[in-house]
């Protein structure tokens, strides 16, 4: 036992833990796949725009050959939308893959990054993976404390990430505060801003952080296909970034990480504004109803600026678990969040209507359950 020659940084490396998959559940207790209910990880319930599912299956006829390594068609769109040059656009396996990217550039054993509590599972498995130290700063209010985060700065410091909106947490830090933030910190620091629910954003809270990206040298953009667009599947994400950030990306990025059927569904889930607009409003409505619900039940949870949203459901450590448990029973997948430090409390992703109804018929049922194996 451990004689394979693996470092100690990789040793340390607790695995990411991924929602239960519904064939996992129909597997394990013998339900029928099509009465299950995902709400665990975030994707969006209308699954992909049929603009996409058409591209895709087009450029499924030449999937013989390799990919186009620069994604030429994807990069043009996406610098066209954003109004920057095609190099200052990384394409990611997901935007997980961007995360790494800038984690690999940029840290190094010796070298820190600085993330938030209750922040992205992603960042320390990308920042243990890379051999650098994570520096977690405790959140304010289950979102990120970004003053906080700014004194937590050493000359070691190498990256921050910030996920605006935050998952697991649903929080949100407004464009001042983000911009303050990106004025004081040290040029030589990089940041990547993971955005990988913009689209969820309310109009009013949105702002243009492509403008900061022209602003600050330092600065990582990192959004993803993944979540609003319906791709989570296929495994497309970017980055936008100034040239000198993107070319050292691209140095430790493999050569085909973005797949042919994945650049083609994104060239054409980008122009579904339709799709988009229906997902948004979607997301929306099942957000006031799931959140109204918990006040009916009297239950606590975090106003969620995302898909998805934290619900607290105990008052004890092992609450989370005992009611995810007892809502498998019963076909609905949501997701425990222990591993982030909240053992009382569950994330649930907004699915459509009827799939937030079965969750919400579910959820008093496995209270009382939990409560009575408690006693
Ligand atoms: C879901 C998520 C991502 C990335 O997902 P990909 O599928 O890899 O694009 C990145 N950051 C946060 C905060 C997320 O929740």
């Amino acid at each position: 036992m451990n004689k394979l020659p693996a470092p100690d940084h990789i040793r340390a490396i607790a695995p990411y833990i991924a929602g239960k998959p519904i064939s996992e559940l129909a597997r394990e207790y013998g339900l029928q796949e099509h009465t299950i209910v995902k709400l665990a990880s975030n994707e969006n319930p209308l699954g992909m725009s049929p603009k996409a599912r058409e591209a895709m299956l087009e450029a499924a006829s030449d999937l013989g050959r390799y990919p186009d390594s620069n994604g030429f068609a994807l990069k043009a769109a996406l610098a066209e939308k954003f109004s920057v040059p095609a190099d200052w656009v990384t394409l990611g396996n997901g935007s997980n893959d961007i995360l790494e990217l800038a984690a690999r550039a940029f840290l190094a054993p010796g070298k820190q990054a600085i993330y938030a509590q209750h922040s992205f599972a992603v960042y320390p498995l990308a920042t243990q993976g890379a051999g650098a130290q994570g520096i977690v700063v405790p959140a304010r209010n289950f979102g990120h404390d970004l003053p906080a985060m700014l004194q937590a700065v050493t000359p070691n410091t190498n990256l921050v990430f910030i996920a605006n909106p935050n998952n697991p947490t649903g929080t949100f830090a407004p464009a001042e505060e983000v911009e303050r933030f990106l004025m004081q910190l040290p040029p030589r620091v990089v940041v990547v801003l993971d955005e990988a629910y913009n689209e969820y954003l309310a109009p009013e809270l949105r702002f243009d952080s492509t403008e900061w990206v022209r602003r600050f040298p330092n600065l990582i953009v990192s959004r993803t296909f993944s979540k609003a667009y319906g791709l989570a599947g296929l495994r497309v994400g970017y980055a936008l970034a100034q040239p000198e950030v993107t070319d050292l990306m691209n140095r430790v990025r493999q050569p085909f990480n973005v797949n042919t059927l994945a650049q083609a569904a994104a060239l054409a889930a980008l122009d579904d504004v339709e799709f988009l607009r229906q997902t948004y409003t979607l997301n929306r409505d099942g957000m006031a109803a799931m959140v109204h619900a918990f006040e009916q039940l009297g239950l606590e949870y975090v106003p969620s600026f995302g898909n998805f949203v934290l619900v607290k459901v105990g008052a004890t450590d092992d609450a989370g678990a005992k009611v995810y448990r007892a809502l498998l029973k019963r076909g609905v997948i949501v997701r425990p969040v222990a591993n982030y430090g909240l053992p009382q409390w569950l994330r649930i992703s907004i699915g459509l209507p009827e799939e937030n109804a079965v969750f919400l018929a579910a959820l008093p049922v496995a209270l009382a359950e939990a409560q009575k194996d408690a006693s």
